[in-house]
């Protein structure tokens, strides 16, 4: 494959030595060049976190957006330029907290791009706060005595909002990631990849050994990712094990298909040169 460093930038990331998103830049990296895509073909979102970096080092159009707002942003930048392969990422506090209200309309929308979420259990940039997916007793710096509610669960969440791609990878198998997210990448429509991502710093119980201890891939059990019902099965089962792989795939149409405007061609080349805006502008005053 000819220049496989294309994503690579000069700049160096700074995360903590050891720290999950290291294996999640790596996966998204994979997966671009295994579908030998260019850097000025991909643009990826990011909210606040330390997740929320990554555009800053990988070499692609990137937007690093507000807090819990990068579906939003990545919204629109697929329907400005369909074209455009459109990857949002964040983190779980980010994601499932400030920006749920955005993920759960994203999982019906359906509009074709790929969410990965870094899924830490913990708000890793502000030095260790709970966040939505922590454990019940974890002890952070807002809860001294150990959390006292129940963690979300994000899989169950998007498959009954109606995701039609809804998978869960491990930072600690940037292979298998990178299948995965390359995977997302070409499902049509909207394709969630929760990632159980590792903080060495601010929840180092849940560690990479921690985590090979216990993730399963679920396809060598033979899961059928085609059935809803086995799906949320597969989420809540209750046996020590952390399943990984495709959980849920559906083939409902993606948003922008359901739009005649950009049957032709991206919004962005659309020639407005001529088109007098004025009349529109004054409606809004
Ligand atoms: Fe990674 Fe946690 Fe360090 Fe943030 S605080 S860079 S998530 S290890």
């Amino acid at each position: 494959m000819e220049n496989a460093t294309r994503f690579n930038t000069k700049a160096k990331p700074t995360w903590c030595p050891g720290c999950g998103n290291f294996g999640i830049q790596n996966a998204i990296k994979k997966a671009l060049l295994s579908l030998d895509l260019q850097p000025h073909e991909v643009a990826i979102s990011s909210g606040i976190g330390c997740s929320g970096k990554i555009p800053h080092w990988i070499n692609v159009y990137g937007f690093h957006g507000l807090h819990g707002r990068t579906l939003p942003v990545a919204t629109g930048l697929k329907l400005a330029n369909h074209k455009l392969v459109v990857i949002a990422e964040g983190g779980d506090g980010d994601g499932y907290s400030e920006g749920m209200g955005h993920f759960i309309h994203a999982c019906r929308r359906n509009v074709d791009m790929t969410y990965i979420v870094h899924n830490n259990g913990v708000y890793g940039l502000t030095t260790g706060q709970v966040s939505p997916t922590g454990d019940r007793g974890f002890a952070s710096s807002t809860t001294p005595h150990g959390a006292i509610e129940w963690p979300l669960q994000p899989l169950a969440l998007a498959i009954s909002a109606g995701a039609n791609f809804v998978a869960r990878g491990f930072s600690g198998d940037s292979e298998r990631l990178g299948k995965l997210i390359s995977e997302g990448i070409q499902h049509r429509g909207f394709s969630f990849i929760d990632v159980l991502q590792v903080c060495v710093s601010f929840n180092p119980s849940k560690s990479y050994k921690w985590y090979q201890q216990r993730v399963g891939n679920l396809e060598d059990e033979g899961h059928d990712p085609t059935d809803r019902t086995k799906a949320l099965e597969a989420v809540f089962r209750d046996d020590g094990r952390l399943p990984i792989g495709v959980f849920y795939r559906g083939s409902e149409p993606a948003h922008e298909e359901g739009l005649p405007q950009l049957a032709a061609e991206p919004l962005v080349k659309h020639d407005i040169t001529d088109v007098d805006i004025r009349p529109l502008m004054e409606e809004q005053v």
